[in-house]
C-alpha cells in the first residue's frame, strides 16, 4: 500500500468514526484535525490534506448512519469499544472534545525538585483525562533555566519514579533544553514579522515607559535591525542582563505584566551550564515561550493547570495570534490550601542544603517520596485529587482528608503486630503456666493467618512488657484485659508494675469494663523503631514476627496507628509512621 493510499483509509476510518459521533455527518474540520494531530509532518501539507479528506466527506457523508457502523464494525471492531464513555470515576467531562482529533494533555515540571502533594493534581487530572478520553499524556521536563531554576540530573529521574508511583505513565517525553534550536527558529519568525524586537534598554527604564503605555525605543526598529541584534545574541555580543527579545503585545493592555512581554534572554554559559546541555547555549527561552510553542508543537488540546497560570495565558495567546496558532482549551483549577503543610519548594530546598531535613523523604515534609515512606497509597491521593478536582474555586485539604482516605484502603489489609514503646516490665502473679497465644493477623480477616507470642511463667509469675504511655491506666485495684490473652488486676503501680491474674475471658473483662492494653512477652520479642511525622524516632520492641514483615510493607500496630516498613534485620524493624 503507497503512503497516499495509506492515508486515503486513514481519512475513512477517522470521517466514519466521527459521522457515528455526529448522527451520520462528519465534520471536515475534526477529520482534518485528527489526521495532522496523527502526523504532525502533514501539518505543511494543509491543502492536500483538506482536498483529500473534502474527497472522503463526499463518499461517507451519503451513507447511512447504519452503514457506517457496519463498516467500522467490519474493519475496525476496536475503535467502536473506544467510543463507549468511559467514566473515569468521577471527573467531570472536558469541554470542546469535539475539537480534537485527539485529547492531548501534559504535565510539565521543572526537574529542580520533587513534586509535592500540591502537584499531584496537576499529574493526576492531566493523565487520567488523556485516559479517560483514549488520548495521550506528555510529560515535559521545563528546565530552561540554569541560573536561579536550575535543574539537577537527579531530579528527572525522581520525577519519572514519582509519576510511576501514581500510576501516571506517559506516552511521550520531552525536555525542553533539547528543543532550543526550535525556540530559536520561532523567535527568528516573530522578529520577522515584525511581531518581536530585541531590547537593550535597562530594565528600569523598560518598566517605567511600558507601565505607562509607551513604547521603548527598540520597539520601533526594523525586522532587518532586529535580526543582527538577534545574531548578536546568539553569538554572545551581549552579556547577562543587557538584552531580551520581546514579544509584541497590545502597549494598553489592562495588565501592564503583560505588555512586551520578555521571550529569550542570555544566560552566561559559562556561570550557569545547564546539566544536560552544559554551556552549549547562551540564549534561553522565559516560560511563556518555551511552554507556548511546546504547547502547540506537541498538539496539546488541554491545559489543565491552576489559575495562578490565567496571566501566562494572556501573554502566550499574544504568541498565537501572531504565528497564526488556535490556542488550546485551558482548565485553571482554584489554589489548593494544603494545611499544615509547607510547600514551597525554594524554602525546602534552602532548608535541606542547611541540614534541616535528612533528605526529600523526611518525613516531615510533603513530597510524594515523604508520603511514600510513610506509607501513603497513590490511591489515597487520587481520592483526594478527585475531591477537588479540576474545579476553579479555591479548595482547603488537610493531612486528616490524606489520612481518612489512605485508611479506608490500608486497614483492609494490614497486618496487626503488637508494638510496645517505652517499656516498663509488669509482673503478674498467679498465672499457671506458661502459654502460647494464636492472635490473627487481621481481625476480621481469618485468611490472612495468625501470629503466636508465648509468655513464660515460673513459679506461677509470668513478665510482660507494657507501653509506658499504658501506665496512665494502671492504677492499683484496677482490671485491665491484655488482649487476646488474660485480665489482670493491678495490684501495685509505682515504681515497679506488680498485678495478679483475675480472670480469662473477653467477656468477663467486659462486664467490669476493663480497659484493653496490648503486651509483650518479656522473653520473646524484637527492637522495634517507629519514626514520627516529625522526625521524632520512637525505640520500642515488638512482637518477633515483626521481622518477617517485607520492606515497603504497610502494617498496623496496635493501638499506636498504621505505618510502612522501611528497613527489616534480623532481630530489628524500622518503621514510618503513617497516621492513627
Ligand atoms: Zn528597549
Amino acid at each position: 500500500m503507497t503512503s497516499s493510499e495509506a492515508l486515503q483509509l486513514e481519512a475513512r476510518k477517522a470521517a466514519l468514526l466521527n459521522a457515528i459521533r455526529h448522527g451520520g455527518k462528519a465534520e471536515t474540520g475534526a477529520v482534518i484535525g485528527r489526521l495532522l494531530g496523527a502526523h504532525p509532518e502533514l501539518r505543511q501539507k494543509a491543502a492536500e490534506v483538506r482536498t483529500l479528506v473534502a474527497g472522503v466527506l463526499d463518499q461517507v457523508n451519503t451513507m447511512s448512519l447504519a452503514d457506517q457502523e457496519k463498516v467500522i464494525q467490519q474493519n475496525w471492531p476496536e475503535e467502536l469499544a473506544k467510543e463507549k464513555p468511559k467514566t473515569e470515576r468521577g471527573l467531570p467531562p472536558l469541554a470542546n472534545v469535539d475539537k480534537y482529533p485527539k485529547i492531548v494533555t501534559r504535565f510539565s515540571p521543572n526537574p529542580d525538585s520533587v513534586l509535592h502533594l500540591g502537584n499531584a493534581r496537576a499529574v493526576i487530572l492531566s493523565h487520567d483525562y488523556a485516559r479517560k478520553y483514549s488520548g495521550k499524556f506528555i510529560l515535559r521536563f521545563e528546565d530552561t533555566d540554569p541560573r536561579l531554576k536550575k535543574a539537577a540530573l537527579q531530579f528527572y529521574d525522581l520525577i519519572r519514579t514519582d509519576l510511576r508511583w501514581l500510576e501516571c505513565a506517559w506516552d511521550e517525553e520531552y525536555c525542553q533544553s533539547d528543543r532550543l534550536e526550535l525556540y530559536y527558529q520561532y523567535a527568528e519568525e516573530l522578529i520577522r514579522k515584525g511581531d518581536a524586537y530585541v531590547c537593550e534598554c535597562a530594565s528600569e527604564d523598560f518598566k517605567q515607559l511600558i507601565e505607562s503605555g509607551r513604547a521603548c525605543p527598540c520597539r520601533a526598529l526594523t525586522p532587518e535591525e532586529n535580526l543582527t541584534r538577534w545574531k548578536g545574541m546568539l553569538e554572545g555580543e551581549y552579556d547577562e542582563g543587557e538584552v531580551v527579545l520581546r514579544v509584541k503585545t497590545e502597549l494598553d493592555h489592562p495588565n501592564p505584566a503583560v505588555r512586551d512581554w520578555p521571550a529569550l534572554r542570555v544566560i552566561d554559559p559559562v556561570k550557569y551550564p545547564h546539566p544536560r546541555v552544559g554551556s552549549k547555549y547562551r540564549v534561553w527561552p522565559l516560560y511563556n515561550m518555551a511552554c507556548g510553542v511546546d504547547d502547540h508543537l506537541m498538539g496539546i488540546s488541554h491545559v489543565i493547570r491552576g489559575k495562578e497560570h490565567l496571566t501566562n495565558m494572556e501573554r502566550q495567546k499574544y504568541l498565537y495570534k501572531h504565528l497564526g496558532w488556535t490556542y488550546p482549551d485551558a482548565i485553571h483549577y482554584g489554589r489548593l490550601h494544603l494545611v499544615g503543610m509547607d510547600l514551597s519548594k525554594s524554602k525546602m530546598m534552602r532548608a535541606l542544603e542547611e541540614g534541616t531535613y535528612s533528605d526529600l523523604s523526611d518525613p516531615r515534609l510533603g513530597t510524594l517520596m515523604a508520603l511514600r515512606r510513610r506509607g501513603i497509597t497513590p490511591q489515597a491521593i487520587r481520592g483526594v485529587v478527585y475531591e477537588v478536582g479540576p474545579r476553579p474555586v479555591d479548595a482547603t485539604i488537610s493531612w486528616e482528608n490524606v489520612y481518612a482516605a489512605n485508611r479506608k484502603i490500608i486497614d483492609p489489609t494490614a497486618r496487626r503486630f503488637f508494638f510496645v514503646d517505652r517499656p516498663v516490665v509488669v509482673t503478674i502473679s498467679g498465672v499457671k503456666s506458661s502459654r502460647t497465644v494464636k492472635i490473627p493477623a487481621h481481625p476480621e480477616h481469618p485468611e490472612m493467618g495468625a501470629r503466636e507470642l508465648t509468655i513464660v511463667a515460673q513459679d506461677g509469675t509470668c513478665h510482660l512488657l507494657l507501653s509506658k504511655a499504658d501506665l496512665g491506666i494502671l492504677k492499683p485495684g484496677t482490671v485491665v484485659r491484655l488482649m487476646e490473652l488474660f485480665n489482670m488486676k493491678v495490684v501495685q503501680a509505682s515504681e515497679s508494675v506488680t498485678a495478679e491474674f483475675q480472670s480469662e475471658t473477653y467477656a468477663e473483662a467486659r462486664k467490669v469494663n476493663a480497659p484493653l492494653v496490648h503486651w509483650l512477652p518479656e522473653e520473646h520479642n524484637c527492637k522495634a523503631t517507629v519514626v514520627m511525622p516529625t522526625a521524632e524516632r520512637i525505640d520500642g520492641l515488638g512482637e518477633p514476627d515483626l521481622t518477617q514483615c517485607h520492606v515497603d510493607e504497610v502494617i498496623q500496630l496496635v493501638r499506636f496507628g498504621f505505618g510502612r516498613v522501611d528497613a527489616v534485620a534480623q532481630d530489628s524493624i524500622g518503621i514510618y509512621f503513617a497516621h492513627q
